[in-house]
């Protein structure tokens, strides 16, 4: 059976375009009781695009903290936040900020309307009511969290994203100039998100013409970006982020993405760094992604943290190879049907120990 894939039905793409918002949402703005909910990510607080979200009377301004990758229990705690705020439910709510508080506004907006909380939805379709109308305001680019259908978020039990086609946004709103000021780390992190996006796209058993047309595209973008440091890199970027999204949408994430959950899992290590981590030992794997990954990271002085795992005893490594291991699709995408045979368990805690 082929996926019946949702895509994101509006997006508009420009420097400058965030002025374009307040008007975008006009249409949104049915009646006069309805308002809207800003969710931005607190980094701006205090900063001019704070003073640049088109706010009218009734609409909430609701900052976010993304320290910490999203839980269960805070959407829970905003989405009762949102609800008090003029005992109603909001006609939008929007998301200014990077995959984190997309991923927090994707949630909120399907929680306003189905009841429980958001870890009885981790999952796959598990949503029955359509959310709240939602847009996207990436103001740093690489994971692909403006086109997907999930959000990402660690629940009491595990770590799994609510994938609802209810979960695609309804609008998205790309302005390469909002990527001006995100420190360079953490740019080259979120960044290698999307190369390795598509690294393990490409190199999958799940390819096809469709993910492929996407990713080619996207990882061409992304040299551009980090090899060529083109004039043109922040917008180069958004670009690169939503094509991987689109090319991932239709194959799969590989054997990265799964370590990269397992460390995630148990030492809170952060998604696009995370990556970064796992990508540089699995040579062996994506023997040319790495080099050229290397390469990237050579050029912008870019540093990773070692000896992650020293410490853990022997329990811990356990349950971060169970994280990984448990991730099918992603093994399957990256080694076929056998993957069994190929990763083997000792395969992966021998890899976590290296890191
Ligand atoms: P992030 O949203 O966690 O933000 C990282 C840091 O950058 C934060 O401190 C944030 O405040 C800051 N920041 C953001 N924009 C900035 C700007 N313009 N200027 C200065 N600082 C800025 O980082 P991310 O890498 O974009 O997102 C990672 C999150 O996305 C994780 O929670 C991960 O689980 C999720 N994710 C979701 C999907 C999806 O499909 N839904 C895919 C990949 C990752
Ligand atoms: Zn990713």
């Amino acid at each position: 059976m082929y996926r019946n894939f949702k895509i994101v039905p509006n997006i508009v793409f420009g420097r400058g375009s965030f002025n374009q918002l307040g008007d975008i949402l006009k249409a949104q703005r049915c009646d006069q009781d309805s308002f809207m909910v800003f969710v931005l990510d607190d980094v701006f607080k205090g900063k001019s695009l704070e003073g640049r979200v088109p706010l009218e009377t009734g609409d909430m301004l609701l900052a976010v903290n993304v320290d910490d990758e999203p839980k269960t229990s805070y959407i829970d705690q905003l989405v009762t936040e949102v609800k008090a705020f003029h005992g109603r439910i909001p006609a939008g709510v929007i998301g200014i900020g990077g995959g984190a508080t997309m991923d927090i506004a994707k949630a909120i907006s399907l929680m306003l309307t189905n009841p429980g909380s958001s870890a009885d939805y981790q999952g796959w379709d598990l949503i029955k009511n359509p959310a709240v109308y939602h847009a996207a305001v990436p103001t740093l680019a690489g994971t692909g969290a403006e086109v997907s259908r999930t959000t990402v978020l660690t629940g009491p039990e595990k770590k799994l994203g609510i994938n609802s086609d209810y979960t695609v946004y309804d609008q998205v709103l790309l302005d390469p100039e909002l990527l001006a000021g995100v420190p360079k780390n953490q740019w080259f992190y979120t960044g290698m998100d999307c190369y390795i996006h598509d690294v393990e796209s490409l190199n999958g058993t799940y390819l096809n013409e469709f993910s492929r047309a996407y990713g080619e595209k996207s990882i061409e973008l992304c040299r551009e970006v980090f090899l060529d440091d083109h004039p043109d890199k922040d917008d180069k970027l958004m670009m690169a982020s939503y094509f991987g999204g689109m090319s991932i949408a239709y194959s799969q994430v590989g054997a990265c993405h799964a370590l990269s959950y397992g460390l995630s899992f148990v030492l809170g290590t952060h998604h696009g760094i995370g990556c970064c981590i796992t990508f540089d030992y699995l040579e062996e794997v994506y023997p040319q992604g790495v080099r050229e990954f290397r390469e990237m990271m050579a050029r912008h002085d870019i540093p990773l943290p070692r000896n992650l795992t020293a410490g853990l005893d022997e329990k811990a490594l356990d349950i971060m190879a169970n994280v990984a291991l448990g991730l099918t699709p992603l093994w399957e995408n990256c080694f076929g049907k056998d993957w069994k045979s190929i990763m083997t368990k000792e395969r992966v805690v021998e890899l976590y120990r290296r890191m």
